[in-house]
């Protein structure tokens, strides 16, 4: 893992530790299913992003339901022209030179001035279909490809991508350790299996 490089920019061990010690999401809302993605797991899942071609410095990045931005500052870092995170709880937004936040719902985003979206949306598990405002978002956007963490039981993502001109696959896999007040839908040991799908255009 050390030796992974993220093209000229990064390796992966020091994207990981980067991320890792970003100001940690507040996870003080629990309707708003704030589960936030590990330092490991996003540089694993962002140096993927790079290995596929998806990312390199003429991408802009949008990253949906941004949290602390681990994600979207991951793409940053690896070399994105651009980086927008979209996140509607204020409490997360903290300054980070080179990136930009929209705070506010992800239906306010225009949806244009993107390549690629990165997201972990919230997943529909407190409130049923919270997740289909950002899949729509991004199908209905000018970005070329989509990335989604999702909860690796989800079983929508394809038909939804397919009847809106996409198709894709899983292209990575993991689990996601929740914190302490969702464990009532955990699957073991407060751990939860998640997929990565890659959506492109049909
Ligand atoms: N992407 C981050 C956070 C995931 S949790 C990570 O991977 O760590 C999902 C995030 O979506 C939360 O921060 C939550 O506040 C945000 N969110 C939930 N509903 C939203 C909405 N309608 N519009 C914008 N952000 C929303």
């Amino acid at each position: 893992m050390d030796f992974v490089s993220l093209g000229p920019f990064m390796r992966l061990r020091h994207l990981a530790m980067a991320l890792s010690n970003l100001p940690p999401h507040p996870h003080l809302d629990v309707s708003l299913e704030q589960y936030a993605t590990e330092g490991d797991f996003a540089a694993r899942w962002i140096a993927e992003i790079v290995q596929r071609g998806d990312l390199d410095e003429q991408t802009r990045v949008v990253d949906l339901g941004a949290g602390n931005g681990i994600l979207g500052i991951g793409c940053h870092l690896a070399g994105a022209a651009s980086t927008l995170l979209v996140e509607k709880d204020q409490r997360c937004q903290h300054d980070y030179e080179g990136v930009e936040w929209l705070i506010g719902d992800v239906h306010e985003w225009s949806g244009d001035d993107v390549d690629l979206i990165i997201m972990n949306p919230p997943w529909g598990a407190q409130i049923a279909m919270a997740d289909r405002p950002f899949l729509e978002a991004a199908f209905n956007s000018e970005a070329g490809v989509v990335y989604i963490l999702h909860s690796a039981k989800a079983t929508h993502i394809l038909p939804l991508a397919e009847s809106m001109g996409w198709k894709g696959e899983i292209v990575l896999g993991g689990a996601f350790r929740l914190p302490p007040q969702y464990e009532h839908h955990q699957s073991r040991e407060g751990v939860t299996d998640v997929s990565i799908w890659r959506l492109i255009r049909n």
